[in-house]
């Protein structure tokens, strides 16, 4: 076992700072945490990371911004209002602010990307130091952390990859805010980075969940906890299943697997890093503290899993098959999977026959287009619109054919553990 810090991490998303009363019961969670060292790491208030995104893509194309900043600007302001914090302690705020002003005064560039990444992060950092000056007001021992101080990533924005050897000898960046024996909560940014020739870069969209396992791996932190608005996690969406039930605990493995699917809960690259270092994982509700939760850790390999099901709708199932009649080898693969990189199609699932390659993928016609352009000259290319994918771990026969009623299956694919398949409604 290594050695743990005193610290244990807290991440706090849009939906649980996203008004005054969701961050005086930040406040109160804070209040009760019995642990000497928190990190708190959090996401931009409400769906202001939504907002940013529509000032850059005003930004980008020339169109005012002004108005958006002003909402920017009020949105905060009327959460500062209510929560009484005073004038001086909101400084950094409206210099944040006001930076972001300046920032689109100036030229966006061609790179929509770095572009991105100049404009979005302001949400993590205006929402932070609001949050912090709030903490402060209540005399809570609160202090303030640029987390690009910390994370190092690479140039890829948007979707910045981690520099995990340079993140890691800023380790120490975190640590000297604390002291043996001092109760203290340091507060910093989810979703940002710093690149490796120092600009700000994001993580890609939610995240900050991945934040809070980056820093929690860093510290050598004894646990992660991600305050959320559901009472922890279930075995199926709501939004699309009736009677959906609490997981209490999943291993390390499994809820890789779950995220690997696409379960949406938790960010899929927030489980690596703590099983690495054996940090457990809970994900437990703002509403309902007293609640238990999801714990995610080692040596909770439960025997009897619940059956967990994952649903995509809005599928379409791409068969690709070669013009001159040959069967599949690896150059067609390879040429594949060049078209579907190049044209930034992920694929949910894929199988293949002797005389066709069939991936299962989101709509989206852009990329669907670009894609038949890169293939069309040596491939036929047919569209199954219209079709949903559903996985289910530790399936039972009963549930899978109460689900498939009505239903054609155009594709299945069986292991021990998941069955996945395409379907289609029938008529
Ligand atoms: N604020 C960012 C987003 O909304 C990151 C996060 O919330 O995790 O995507
Ligand atoms: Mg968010």
């Amino acid at each position: 076992m290594r050695k743990r810090s005193n610290m244990i991490v807290y991440k706090f998303g849009g939906a649980s700072v996203k008004d005054a009363d969701a961050v005086k019961n930040v406040a109160k969670i804070l209040g009760e945490a019995q642990d000497e060292h928190v990190l708190l790491v959090q996401s931009a208030m409400g769906k202001m990371t939504n907002h940013l995104e529509e000032i850059w893509r005003a930004w980008i194309v020339g169109e005012p911004t002004d108005d958006l900043l002003n909402e920017f600007r009020s949105f905060h302001h009327a959460i500062a209002e209510s929560l009484g914090i005073p004038a001086e302690l909101l400084i950094p705020v409206d210099e944040l602010i006001n930076e972001l002003g300046e920032t689109l005064q100036g030229d966006p560039g061609q790179n929509t990307a770095l572009s991105y990444d100049r404009v979005v992060p302001f949400g993590e950092l205006v929402g932070t130091r609001l949050v912090a000056a709030y903490l402060e007001h209540q005399e809570l021992p609160i202090e303030w952390l640029d987390v690009r101080n910390v994370i190092v990533t690479d140039s890829s924005h948007r979707s910045a990859n981690v520099d995990w050897e340079r993140s890691k000898q800023n380790a120490d960046v975190v640590a000297a805010h604390y002291e043996e024996g001092v109760r203290k909560f340091v507060l910093t940014q989810g979703f940002i980075g710093k690149s490796n020739v120092g600009n700000t870069s994001t993580l890609g969209r939610e995240g900050s969940d991945y934040t809070g396992a980056i820093l929690a791996f860093l510290t050598n932190a004894r646990s992660l906890t991600i305050w959320k608005d559901v009472p922890g996690m279930l075995n199926a969406d709501p939004k699309w299943f009736n009677n959906t039930v609490e997981v209490k605990a999943l291993s390390f493995r499994e809820a890789i697997e779950l995220s690997y699917y696409g379960a949406s809960v938790i960010h899929p690259k927030t489980i690596k890093p703590l099983q690495n270092k054996e940090i457990p994982l809970y994900v437990k509700s703002f509403v309902n503290t007293d609640h238990p939760g999801t714990t995610i850790a080692a040596g909770t390999e439960v025997k009897h899993y619940v059956p967990m099901y994952i649903f995509k709708p809005d599928q379409v199932l791409i068969s690709i098959s070669p013009r001159d009649f040959s069967f599949i080898v690896e150059a067609n693969l390879r040429d594949i999977f060049e078209a579907l990189t190049s044209s930034g199609i992920s694929v949910n699932l894929m199988q293949n026959s002797a005389i066709s390659f069939s991936v299962c993928v989101d709509r989206d016609e852009q990329k669907f287009e670009r894609f038949r352009e890169l293939m069309q000259m040596n491939y036929q290319i047919r569209y199954n619109e219209s079709v949903e994918l559903l996985t289910i771990r530790h399936y039972d026969e009963k549930t899978v054919d109460q689900l498939t009623d009505g239903k054609e299956v155009l594709l299945q694919q069986k292991s021990r553990h998941t069955l996945r398949m395409v379907l289609r409604q029938n008529g």
